[in-house]
């Protein structure tokens, strides 16, 4: 460990890739389309070594940081001091590869937990956006949406996540809801019956909507409800007692996005399962420091990542730290210059590369031509 080495170069840009196809609305927005802008920051050391991340950091950040040892923003027992959260992937990175250990063995001993040998989570595939709006008929959509979960057991997925609540605004709330039903049984009934299937209605339901759609699609075994309508102790109450009443093992996830203060006590107290804080917003450090205490509560930990596909990888490294980890969010993407081929899915698992840092490569010239042309470099 080269713990007094200083960071003599901080380099950003923002690469680009695709989908392998195009992600339609949810409840909520509009279509999510096939681009993605992945921001990074690269940070260099005087003792040769090279770490990258996800990463924003403004021009006065980076002037502050330029000089500084990597012990003074990095602690193994504290992790990434909150002051550089924005570009703590890459400094989580960037000790990884100074100590040549995977993070997430880094993130385990922090954790006080064994080192895994092998790093397998399990996953699964959230690309099953309203790809079907467009479609008149049931029939039609369904076929669809039965595709494109094809095309995710073909990746190597098992488990898959629809979202649901058309009706909340991109069609009428009766045609939508069915619409919603006729999905999810015919993606049950397109998988193994034993897989994890699990939705997502983006606070588009309200709680009778949710007993309706749970009533009609209670063959389907759901594994968990996410964001059914924005979270509420009262609601989430009678929501839990409505499923006890009626032996219904369905989890309830909730926390990306703009999560309610009081989350963390009523998954303390039995209304939330998952918890599903962003894997960047919130972050990997404290993500760690939290998961403690879901851990103690036996509340699940389920990081939310959509949008930028580095956190496909990201998350897997909070897995073997984390004792309720319950799955990695998968959003399939290719980045032009981001080499992630270390990185596996087999039978609904990601197989985890035992390399330094989050085992990523960048392509040397791509991300030169990117900071020239978007970027930044900043060089002591
Ligand atoms: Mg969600």
């Amino acid at each position: 460990m080269t713990a007094s080495s200083r960071i003599i170069g901080i380099e950003s840009a923002v690469l680009t890739g695709q989908r392998p196809r195009s992600a339609g609305s949810n409840a909520r927005l509009g279509a999510h389309g096939s681009t993605i802008r992945l921001p990074i920051v690269r940070l260099t050391s005087d003792d040769g070594v090279v770490g990258f991340g996800l990463g924003h950091i403004q021009r006065d950040q980076a002037t502050q940081l330029l000089g500084s040892t990597v012990e003074s923003v990095f602690t193994s027992g504290f992790g990434v001091h909150p002051l550089w959260t924005s570009i703590e992937c890459a400094l989580w990175d960037l000790v990884g590869q100074q100590t040549q250990q995977p993070v997430y063995a880094m993130a385990a001993q922090y954790s006080g937990h064994a080192v895994p040998s092998t790093l397998r989570p399990p996953c699964y595939d959230t690309s099953l956006y309203f790809d079907d709006l467009d479609l008149e008929s049931d029939t039609a959509a369904v076929e669809r949406l039965v595709g494109e979960v094809r095309d995710g057991l073909e990746r190597g997925h098992t488990a898959f996540k629809l979202k649901v609540g058309r009706g909340a605004r991109h069609m009428p709330l009766a045609a939508g809801t069915a619409r919603d039903i006729a999905i999810i049984r015919a993606v049950r009934a397109a998988i193994s019956p034993n897989a994890p299937l699990m939705i997502d209605a983006n606070n588009g339901y309200n709680l009778n909507l949710t007993k309706h759609v749970l009533q009609e699609t209670a063959s389907c075994t759901l594994y968990w409800l996410e964001e059914a309508f924005h979270e509420d102790r009262e609601l989430y109450t009678d929501l839990k007692q409505w499923l006890a009443a009626n032996g219904y093992p369905i989890l309830i996830a909730d926390g990306e996005g703009e999560a309610s203060s009081h989350l963390l006590d009523w998954a303390r107290d039995g209304l939330v399962d998952v918890i599903q804080y962003d894997i960047f917003g919130y972050g990997f450090t404290q993500w760690l420091q939290t998961a403690r205490k879901l851990d103690s509560w036996g509340v699940r930990s389920a990081p939310h990542s959509y949008g930028n596909c580095y956190g496909n990888y990201a998350a897997c490294h909070l897995a073997g730290a984390i004792r309720q980890f319950t799955f990695v969010e998968w959003d399939e993407a290719q980045i032009a210059g981001l080499d992630a081929s270390a990185y596996q899915i087999q039978e609904g698992h990601v197989h985890v590369p035992n390399l330094p840092g989050f085992g990523l490569r960048l392509d040397a010239n791509i991300f030169a031509g990117s900071v020239e042309e978007n970027g930044s470099a900043l060089w002591l």
